[in-house]
């Protein structure tokens, strides 16, 4: 009798403080039936739904949230809309070169697709086509762009615009900014704004969705069967999108870990913003390995976030995917270092989430338990927003057993390097983390990180880009 972890509703991100939340949908009352259940309302469930029905129309669908579409990762980030290009070498290792040139082509055209999906549908996701910044702050980590730059030239590709040092820092508007190069392509969004407004489509296309409807345990078999508080769900197949949650299920947990990210918004910057002269909508990331991602909005405001990375015993999503104030603090201080003269003062707001995180930071998808009727689609690693939509179209074709260019993407049934067991993940976890910390922090002072840390860094995943 597999069970699945549920969790306390997360503290609202700045996103969703902002919003009115739509009217709840029904809980799962009774027993019900379905063709294909999924589970978890965030951005890889209900491209899927929306996939199924678009490619099969009469094929019931049923979303399984435990508590509203958007209350996890998918409402709380950073809301940058990216392409898997700064991934092109982990692919190539995945799928070869064909593949991967194919993935990184589709996960950039998916950034503009995402914009013609919100205005087509009239939602207000803030979507905004500016650009992506990846950039160095401190000399240890200038050109780490450099090998995947050149990885893309070799492959015809030009996604990538190098820019002169001056220009990066202007653009930035920030005085620790050594150098960069520009990817075009790459957007923000609402984070929030976007997941109810795909919601609404999903209902308007005659998703079923259920929400306040975790489930807690499963049985297989055909049908299967999946327990919420007030109903059973009958399913001839099911899908998992429940992110970070996955870490905690028994067959899934050495795939993924779940890590937290934090952010910190300001409050609307007015002039000040224009004098920083970060007036470009440019999103921006450094060169760390725990990320700084930092971005405006349209109101004026940054939005700075930092991969810290934090990790719970038995990756129970707990307050540290919520609110962890020690998370807070390192955004917080890097949003200082990076925008030194913004005052202490000026944050409104402070969040935590989860993020699932595979080793090379790309997702991976399968059978759940060897089930041919349950699958999976996890491991985001902090660039879901965007390349979902991938996920949505492999997933859909998984549960619908086509026969076509996304359930044979290489994704699928990838091999991958594994997360140790409790207790070694959770101890070994923090030793790797906080070394990393240790290292970065003294990188970006320009002194040099012990060797120690040097070796524990090692150890840890990689990151959102492939570096050289
Ligand atoms: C702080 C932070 C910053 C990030 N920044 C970015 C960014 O800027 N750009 C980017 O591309 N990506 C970013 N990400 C990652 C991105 O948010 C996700 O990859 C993306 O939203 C896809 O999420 P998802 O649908 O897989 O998961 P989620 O949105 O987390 O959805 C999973 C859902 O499953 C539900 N669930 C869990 N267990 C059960 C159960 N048993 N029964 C029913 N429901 C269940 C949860 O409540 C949750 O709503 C960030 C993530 C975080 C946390």
């Amino acid at each position: 009798m597999p069970t699945l972890k549920l969790s306390q509703q997360l503290k609202p991100s700045f996103w969703q403080e902002s919003l009115s939340p739509p009217p709840p949908c029904p809980a799962l009352q009774g027993t019900q039936d379905t063709d294909i259940a999924i589970i978890g309302g965030g951005f890889v469930g209900l491209w899927t739904a929306l996939r199924i029905k678009a490619l099969e129309p009469d094929c019931r669908v049923a979303l399984l949230e435990q508590h509203g579409c958007g209350s996890g990762a998918s409402g709380r980030n950073g809301g940058f809309a990216m392409s898997w290009w700064p991934k092109i070498t982990s692919l190539q290792q995945i799928c070869g070169n064909e593949e991967a040139l194919f993935l990184a082509q589709q996960s950039e055209a998916a950034i503009t697709a995402l914009g013609e999906f919100c205005a087509r549908h009239g939602i207000n996701a803030h979507f905004a086509q500016k650009g992506w910044l990846w950039t160095a702050t401190t000399p240890a980590h200038m050109d780490s762009w450099e090998h995947t730059v050149c990885a893309c030239e070799a492959l015809g590709a030009s996604p990538f615009q190098r820019l002169s040092a001056a220009e990066v820092r202007r653009r930035t508007g920030s005085p620790i900014t050594l150098g960069g190069v520009f990817e075009k392509s790459n957007a923000t969004v609402q984070p929030a704004a976007l997941a109810y407004g795909i919601r609404q489509v999903a209902l308007a296309q005659g998703i079923e969705i259920y929400e306040n409807s975790g489930v807690s345990r499963i049985d297989y078999g055909a049908p299967v069967m999946l327990y919420c508080p007030q109903g059973t769900l009958r399913a001839a197949k099911v899908v998992f999108a429940h992110n970070a949650w996955a870490a905690a299920h028994k067959s899934l947990t050495r795939l993924v870990a779940a890590v937290n990210s934090s952010i910190v918004a300001t409050r609307p910057l007015g002039a000040q913003l224009e004098e920083i002269g970060w007036n470009g909508g440019e999103s921006v990331t450094d060169s760390q390995l725990f990320v700084d991602y930092y971005r405006t909005t349209r109101d004026g405001r940054i939005v700075f976030g930092k991969g810290t990375a934090a990790i719970s015993k038995n990756s129970v999503i707990n307050e540290v995917f919520s609110a962890d104030p020690a998370g807070i603090a390192l955004a917080k201080e890097d949003l200082l270092h990076t925008y030194p003269m913004l005052s202490p003062d000026c944050i409104s707001h402070a969040w935590s989430g989860p993020i699932d995180r595979t080793y090379d930071s790309l997702p991976v998808f399968g059978h759940v338990d060897g089930q041919e009727n349950l699958f999976f689609g996890i491991g985001w690693s902090g660039n879901g927003v965007s390349p979902s939509q991938l996920g949505g179209r492999i997933l859909a074709s998984l549960a619908l057993g086509r026969d076509d260019e996304w359930s044979r993407c290489k994704l699928v049934g990838r091999p991958v390097k594994t997360f140790p067991p409790e207790p070694l993940r959770h101890i070994g976890g923090n030793w790797v983390r906080n070394a990393v910390i240790r290292k970065e922090k003294a990188e970006l002072l320009g002194h040099p990180p012990s060797l120690r840390d040097r070796w524990l860094s090692r150890l840890a995943p990689s990151g959102l880009e492939d570096k050289s």
